[in-house]
């Protein structure tokens, strides 16, 4: 049997654990510092923590450890890839994003997915397994730790569908928020989803102050179920009132990720039709020109239909933003630092 994932458990957790072992309450907050404020990698680095607490620890719980593989550095703008395998050898992809207004770190939430996007290299091998909550700060912990670098804004749009890993992404989002911990504001915080209706309910519950981003893609059903195979099980009728009522419920405006593909999505119909959508439910658009993989045999639009596409949707009123690629030059593609590793093993 696997044991539990110190990193994953809240401060509350680890005080019940350790009182029920008949260590004292305050060793807990001690802990939870090491594991998330110098977020150190070995029990043995707990300098102020008795031996035999951490002879306990090292028997009875996992410490997840990511180790990096691969680290690949862009010239044209300094993002850096980052590959980590797991304990289980699972490999996983993050990405550190400079922004002028900080560094941002992108962590993936699965090993590998399972929604099929057609574009997406992340799914091209399938789902492994969920990652634990303690992974998912492992990687940002690592990223910093590798680079010396202060980390001011994650996103959850790596590898993975992040609402079909709920209750460990719900655990990340308390873990990495926790004032005791890292302390990140939730509001520097944005989770990317395919668009799992009734999980987007969920979550609205939760009322969390991160930025909630919904991948639409594609403005009618049927030319969704052709890219996205979870249009089949979430119409956009039922997405949008989805997305109604996490705006209702938490007051934050939520982003639609539109990849521009080549005469796939980028008519001018779609542009109507995404310019209704986002008016509906007050969302903000980011255009992503699609970024090719060998797979899907997709193409980018030209630079000019980009901008006229969002010209577009901008003389409905809509908020746009075009997403800057960053990384051309390092496997620009999410997911395809991972599916070449896999590919050439
Ligand atoms: N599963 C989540 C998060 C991971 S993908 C989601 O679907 O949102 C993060 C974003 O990148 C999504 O909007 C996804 O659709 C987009 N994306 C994936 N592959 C892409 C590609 N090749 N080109 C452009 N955008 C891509």
């Amino acid at each position: 049997m696997s044991k539990k994932d110190l990193r994953s458990m809240t401060q509350e957790e680890l005080k019940k654990e350790l009182t029920g072992a008949g260590f004292p309450a305050f060793r807990a907050a001690q802990l939870f510092r090491w594991l998330h404020v110098q977020a150190v990698r070995e029990l043995n680095e707990m300098s102020n923590l008795p031996g035999a607490l951490k002879d306990y620890l090292g028997e009875n719980y996992d410490l997840s450890a990511a180790a990096m593989a691969d680290r690949q550095i862009s010239a044209l703008d300094g993002t850096q890839k980052f590959l980590f395998a797991m304990r289980d050898n699972c490999l996983v992809e993050s990405v550190l994003m400079r922004y002028r207004y900080g560094n941002t770190v992108c962590i993936s939430s699965q090993v590998g997915c399972r929604m099929g996007c057609s574009f997406c290299a992340s799914t091209l091998d399938g789902l492994e397994r969920n990652l634990q909550a303690g992974e998912m700060l492992e990687q940002i912990y690592e990223i910093r730790r590798q680079t010396g670098e202060k980390i001011s804004h994650v996103v959850v749009m790596g590898t993975g569908e992040p609402l079909d890993n709920y209750d460990q992404l719900v655990r990340f989002l308390r873990l990495v928020s926790d004032e005791n911990g890292m302390n990140l504001s939730q509001r520097s915080i944005t989770v990317s989803t395919c668009g799992l209706a009734e999980r987007i309910g969920d979550l609205a519950e939760e009322q969390f102050a991160i930025t909630l981003a919904i991948s639409l893609h594609a403005v009618t059903d049927e030319k969704r179920r052709r890219i996205m195979p979870v249009a089949n099980r979430y119409s956009i009728e039922e997405l949008m009132e989805a997305c109604r009522n996490y705006f209702d419920r938490t007051g934050r405006r939520i982003t639609f990720e539109y990849s521009l593909i080549h005469g796939v999505n980028d008519l001018k119909e779609d542009a109507a039709g995404l310019a209704a959508l986002a008016g509906r439910v007050h969302a903000h658009v980011n255009l992503i020109p699609v970024n090719p993989v060998a797979e899907s045999g997709y193409e980018r639009p030209a630079d000019e239909h980009v901008r006229a596409f969002k010209m577009e949707l901008e003389k409905s009123g809509i908020n746009v933003s075009i997403r800057r690629a960053l990384g051309r030059d390092i496997d620009g593609a999410c997911g395809q630092l991972r599916h070449r590793q896999l590919s050439c093993c």
